[in-house]
């Protein structure tokens, strides 16, 4: 099916296909993973960036590594790359040096110094304002460091900073492996899914998501919603939504996507009961409700049972899942049930199932059920812009593949 082939092809210069012996390389991964009490909280983003650092070693590059960590407004040793260095240095078997500071004479000898298999990590790329400015001189600063350049930061992709998308105008600028990979898994689900493709949507904002159900109705066979989103969906078809999480700029939006639903081949599906709380609390008052009106006085946390079992099923019958967003408030055990079906489905279902969004996978982590779909995308937000059919400045910046006869 050529059709087939041209969608999943990438377009991207690959770092596979990169000279890199005796090369010193920037490489930006994404290393943003959160700390508790001085140390790395949760590792799944730095695994996740071992393969291009391996691959670049082997490959006899010398490594210059960054990444940004949290929002430091400036120097912050509360946001320093310590104990990110020290962590991948334990993962990778290997020393990580640890620079001062992003850029400047004494980052620039350190990285000048380096032998062959060795990894510099900078400081983190926000202790420099320029960077969230994607300002051209800590852009070209950070290209001094290296001989080619090496993105591999898909979470930071959707965001055009010196360190994402400034320093590539002036290296060869390559894909990582993560990248490609997330960027190939997301697109073939956008452009090319099997069939019937089911979009199951939740969490709690509908303004950061809408435009994902913008881009599926019409396309996708059936988008499943859940969650916190939903109230707006039931505000705006004047529903009681009790004291229901609902945004006001969300009700808009659901009005709207409402109005487009009627008329697209898709089918909207909403849920038809529900698991209420009186407070936003674990230990709170809770009772199911056969319907979707929330009584005076109560708040909906999760889909209730006969939702979920409807979603299950047509998650079961999808050639296609993607999911993005937790069906309830997960977190407290008297709301996690919803999120919970929704997830023991998407591990089971016999069809191709990606999921996104830092929550959802954090729920998928805490179920057991990490390694059970077949692709988890680490980036929230750069994955809701890429499937909503945005460009994503940090890869459209790279440079293209070269065209080959086997295209
Ligand atoms: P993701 O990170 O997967 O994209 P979001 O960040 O959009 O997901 O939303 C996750 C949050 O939504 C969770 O912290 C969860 O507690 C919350 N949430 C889900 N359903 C509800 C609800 N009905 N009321 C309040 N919060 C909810
Ligand atoms: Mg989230």
């Amino acid at each position: 099916m050529p059709e087939r082939t041209a969608s999943r092809s990438f377009g991207k210069a690959s770092v596979r296909d990169a000279e890199v012996d005796g090369r010193r390389v920037l490489l930006r991964a994404d290393l943003n993973v959160p700390l508790q009490r001085g140390g790395v909280a949760d590792e799944t983003r730095i695994r996740a960036s071992l393969p291009t650092i391996e691959l670049l070693r082997d490959g006899g590059a010398s490594i210059v590594l960054v990444s940004h960590l949290g929002r430091p407004k400036g120097p912050d040793p509360d946001f320093s790359m310590g104990p990110v260095g020290k962590r991948l240095g334990e993962l990778l078997g290997a020393e990580v040096k640890q620079a001062p500071a992003v850029v400047g004479d004494e980052v620039l000898e350190m990285a000048s110094g380096l032998s062959a298999g060795e990894v510099l990590l900078l400081e983190n790329s926000r202790f420099e304002a320029g960077e969230t400015k994607n300002d051209p001189e800590l852009a070209k600063d950070l290209a001094d460091l290296a001989d080619l350049y090496v993105n591999d930061a898909f979470g930071s992709a959707h965001r055009a900073h010196a360190s994402t998308e400034g320093v590539a105008h002036h290296l060869p600028a390559y894909a990582g492996l993560l990248l490609e990979r997330e960027v190939t898994e997301l697109t073939a689900v956008r452009d090319d899914p099997e069939r019937p493709l089911v979009v199951v949507l939740g969490g709690a904002k509908v303004t950061d998501k809408v435009g994902v159900i913008d881009r599926f109705l019409g396309f996708a066979e059936e988008i499943l919603v859940g969650g916190a989103m939903c109230f707006s969906f039931f505000k705006a078809e004047g529903r009681d939504t009790g004291n229901s999480l609902v945004e006001d700029q969300g009700v808009e939006s659901a009005t709207g996507v409402l109005a487009d639903a009627g008329g697209s081949d898709s089918m909207l599906e909403l849920p038809e009961d529900l698991v209420l709380g009186k407070e936003f609390d674990a230990e709170t008052e809770i009772r199911e409700l056969n319907g979707v009106d929330v009584p005076e006085g109560w708040m909906g946390l999760d889909i209730g049972s006969n939702t979920a079992a409807n979603y299950s099923k047509r998650i079961a019958r999808a050639g296609t899942v993607f999911w993005n967003g937790p069906m309830g408030a997960f977190e407290m055990e008297p709301f996690a049930a919803g999120t919970r079906a929704v997830a023991e489905a998407v591990a089971a279902a016999p069809g191709h199932t990606v999921v996104g969004g830092g929550d959802s996978l954090a729920a998928l982590a805490s179920f057991g059920l990490a390694d059970a779909v077949d692709w988890a995308s680490t980036g929230g937000g750069a994955s809701l812009e890429l499937m909503e059919g945005k460009e994503l400045p940090g890869v459209a910046v790279l440079q293209d593949a070269k065209e080959t006869a086997n295209g």
